[in-house]
């Protein structure tokens, strides 16, 4: 069989532990024998960035914006431990925050769905994908603890030195106060990220906000999705068949326990930190979620929304058996050659990226897992495989589909 050809490379982001190994099995398993895979190569790999002072991370975020798609493996954040274990010069920040700051991304994380890990809402039958603001409200807040009796205001002092104040509470006691800020154009870029996601993945948008009780601070996120809307996207959704529809987040809530799921939910910063966890907890297993970082000018990177597995890692380092799951691994890599098929008109990479996606589902549907899935599995005569076994075994489903 003659190889799949590329004409444009992907951006290859290569990271650290278990996913590091996973990464080379799944190129040497279930791509290189099928595509003549074109990447630009980064190592962010902790050596690597280290040696580099994390100027490889950098450059391999601007890579990603000249060619428009990438792949990324999960990476260490290193931490205390991390910079003794490794003998860093520094504790570098963590490469997904550098590269979402210089795309001006935002992360939207769906999970996998296959017969045999059931969500725990019974109602579910499609994805759920959460789309979370990752700049400012709280994260990015001023408090500070009132002592007593006192008067406490918000100040805003313009370039020219005028002041605007407003009361926040004048104090009979002890108490506590916070300060938080949003930009104008981080929402609007927000929001752009979700209407290009929903128009990519063809399922309508969700947006909530707690605007009744924050009349300006939450109103202002509604109105900028909504001129942005009416303006730039409105018509695209509609030859789409898709919808944009805002509602409060009370209500959200409510329809999204309700619902069948297959939309995009875009939550502030706050609420998709906590409603992500909700979502994907409900949905069964961490290593079955994808992460994919749109930046408003359609640059897309794909990842796994779990980490290097450490654990696993180290029983690997001492010879001993993993079972590893790589399947949101694998569908990083399909999404990242399903996109750049779109980008550039390659119709047969698009097809190998579902027939890999298809393969993988049905090698699990089939009962050979790893052993993550077979503990929560509720398929009987399960085969609980190591990791290695795991993609041999989607290999072998793989080329039944290529036929
Ligand atoms: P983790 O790698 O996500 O793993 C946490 C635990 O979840 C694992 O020990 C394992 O449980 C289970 N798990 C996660 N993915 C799995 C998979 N594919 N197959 C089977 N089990 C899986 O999180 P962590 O251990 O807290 O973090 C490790 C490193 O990853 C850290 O250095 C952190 O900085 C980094 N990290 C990177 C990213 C990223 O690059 N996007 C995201 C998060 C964390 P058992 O051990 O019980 O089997
Ligand atoms: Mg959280």
């Amino acid at each position: 069989m003659e190889k799949i050809k590329m004409t444009t490379p992907l951006v290859e982001m290569d990271g650290d532990e278990m996913t590091r190994i996973l990464w080379k099995m799944i190129k040497d398993e279930l791509l290189l024998p099928f595509i003549d895979l074109k990447t630009e190569y980064y190592d962010l790999g902790l050596e690597y960035r280290d040696e580099t002072n994390d100027q490889v991370t950098i450059d391999s975020a601007l890579a990603a914006k000249k060619y428009g798609v990438a792949v990324k493996c999960a990476t260490i954040t290193p931490n205390a431990a991390r910079v003794e274990e490794y003998n860093l010069k520094e504790m570098y920040k963590s490469p997904n925050g550098t590269i979402r700051a210089i795309l001006d991304g935002t992360v939207f994380r769906a999970p996998i769905l296959v017969k045999g890990i059931e969500p725990t809402v019974k109602t579910w039958k499609k994805p759920i994908t959460i789309a979370r603001h990752a700049y400012g409200d709280v994260y990015k807040a001023t408090d500070m603890k009132i002592p007593g009796a006192g008067k406490a205001e918000l100040v805003y002092t313009a370039e020219d030195g005028t002041e605007v104040r407003e009361l926040i509470h004048e104090f009979d006691g002890p108490g506590i106060i916070q300060g938080m800020h949003n930009l104008e154009s981080s929402i609007g870029s927000f929001a752009r990220s979700c209407f290009n996601f929903a128009l990519e993945t063809e399922q309508d948008l969700w947006f909530a906000t707690k605007d009744t009780i924050s009349k300006k601070y939450d109103h202002t996120f509604k109105d900028i999705f909504q001129e942005i809307f009416d303006a730039e996207y409105k018509e695209k959704f509609d030859a789409a068949g898709i919808e944009y529809f805002y509602t409060l987040i009370d209500d959200a809530v409510a329809r999204v326990i309700r619902s069948e799921g297959g939309y995009i939910w875009a939550c502030k910063n706050y609420d998709g930190d906590v409603m992500s966890d909700m979502v994907a907890t409900a949905f069964g297993s961490l290593a079955m979620m994808t992460s994919v970082l749109v930046a408003p000018d359609g640059t897309t990177e794909y990842e796994a929304a779990h980490g290097t597995v450490q654990r696993h890692y180290y029983k690997h380092l001492k010879g001993e058996e993993t079972s590893t799951n790589s399947v949101a691994t694998i569908f990083a890599w399909s999404g990242a050659l399903r996109k750049r098929g779109k980008l550039d008109g390659i119709q047969e990479l698009v097809d190998f990226a579902d027939k890999l996606e298809k393969a993988t589902i049905d090698t699990i549907e089939s009962g050979t897992m790893t052993k993550d899935l077979a503990l929560i599995t509720t398929l009987e005569n399960v085969n609980a495989v190591n990791s290695e076994d795991f993609i041999k075994a989607i290999r072998v489903a793989l080329e039944k589909e290529l036929g």
